[in-house]
């Protein structure tokens, strides 16, 4: 489409932010990408008196559900809809809506009384929710609709035909952000003629077969900072330490979330422009075999390789990089050299050194040739696996990253 803006794959840039949902086949994915509204005056004034009247009306519907105990969304269209959309002025769609939040919000949790908070989400369906190219976001409001620009850029390429279905209106810290769903299409997968090991670590969040790594230290002095301040802030425990306590979890899962970000793009660049494949450790086994001394829980808790996995995974999927998960036994203890296995030839986090040849050598690098050479000698266990994904990248949507 001409004019339309070409957005750039994987720019980390604000405010932009990317949500994985979900592979739903091997062509394409669908991708939530939140775009910023540029409201003038007026028009966030209306979209916030929108937002305000639509969760009063939520909270009067929840109250009517929670009182009658009906919680079925036919039922309560059929009882509420006419006086809803007559007390609060709803257009007719919007109090389609609002009766849909709250038959949602009860689908899990039914055993005490609902109430919706004044900037809640509307969920901008296609009758509430049209575009004008891709500059200009058209929504219904109390008083008509109205057409506000978007902020486009930094991100996949965002075209209107690849937008699907519905969008979340989000109002945050004074700004509104449209969560639209977008189609990915995935590159084909290229035919490696090799494979790139990774091994995740906490020291070296990864290290590659070719002897590259990509430290945590700094990122783990950030996480660190932010640990001491909640252990300090948890004993002051008044109101406005509890303000500063809740802070830093976001600075640092957003730095946390960007470092991972920078890390597995640079590992697929790699992959894909030497044609190789990634191999990386089975997750399942992974998880069974990590020993975590005491010391390390809070560490491995936070740092735990789930989120650069997961964005590995999804990125190499997209670029049409085969992935491989390999047997993790022995990775950490096998001689890249020699073939031997023994628990003694690791002698602490970062060394190695064989007891059998002698070779010796930074323990992350010699795990990850073994990572390599697995998935030379025993070829694929499973390349990309699209429901093991999926429940890892929907798990990371839940705990909010
Ligand atoms: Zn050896």
């Amino acid at each position: 489409m001409a004019g339309s803006p070409r957005l750039k794959p994987w720019a980390e840039s604000q405010p932009y932010t990317k949500h994985i949902i979900l592979a739903n086949n091997i062509n394409t994915m669908l991708l939530t990408v939140k775009v910023k509204l540029q409201p003038t005056e007026e028009q966030r004034q209306r979209l916030l008196g929108t937002m305000e009247t639509f969760n009063r009306a939520c909270d009067d519907i929840s109250r009517t559900a929670y009182e009658s105990k009906t919680y079925n969304k036919y039922k309560l269209q059929h009882n509420l809809y006419y006086r809803i959309r007559e007390q609060y002025l709803l257009p007719a769609q919007l109090a389609i809506r609002a009766i849909s939040k709250v038959v949602e919000s009860y689908k899990t949790e039914r055993s005490h009384l609902h109430l919706f908070k004044p900037h809640g989400t509307i969920v901008y369906d296609q009758r509430l929710l049209s575009f004008k190219g891709l500059e200009k976001a058209s929504l219904v409001t109390l008083e008509g609709r109205v057409v506000v620009p978007i902020l486009v850029g930094g991100y996949a390429k965002l075209e209107q035909r690849r937008i699907r279905g519905q969008a979340d209106l989000l109002y945050v810290k004074d700004e509104f952000y449209l969560c639209l769903v977008v189609e990915q299409p995935e590159e084909p997968p290229l035919t490696p003629e090799g494979y790139l090991g990774v091994d995740f670590g906490i020291v070296n969040l990864a290290t590659t077969s070719d002897g590259v790594s990509y430290s945590g230290e700094k990122v783990e002095s950030v996480r660190a900072h932010y640990t001491g301040l909640k252990a300090e802030l948890q004993h002051v425990g008044t109101e406005s330490a509890k303000r500063h306590l809740r802070k830093p979890s976001g600075r640092e899962a957003r730095f946390k979330r960007q470092t991972n970000h920078i890390i597995s793009k640079e590992l697929v660049v790699v992959a894909k422009d030497t044609m190789r494949a990634l191999a990386l450790e089975d997750l399942k086994g992974m998880r069974s075999q990590a020993t975590v001394r005491h010391g390390q829980r809070g560490r491995h808790g936070k740092w735990a390789f789930g989120q650069l996995r997961a964005f590995v995974e999804y990125k190499a999927k997209v670029a049409g990089v085969p992935v491989l998960m390999v047997d993790p036994r022995d990775t950490s203890r096998r001689c890249s050299a020699c073939g031997c296995a023994e628990r003694l030839n690791r002698i602490s986090q970062s060394e190695f050194k064989c007891r059998v040849c002698g070779h010796a050598e930074n323990a992350d690098f010699n795990a990850a040739k073994n990572i390599q050479w697995r998935a030379s000698v025993n070829q694929p266990i499973v390349v990309c696996r699209p429901e093991g994904l999926e429940v890892e990248l929907q798990a990371h949507l839940f705990r909010g990253g």
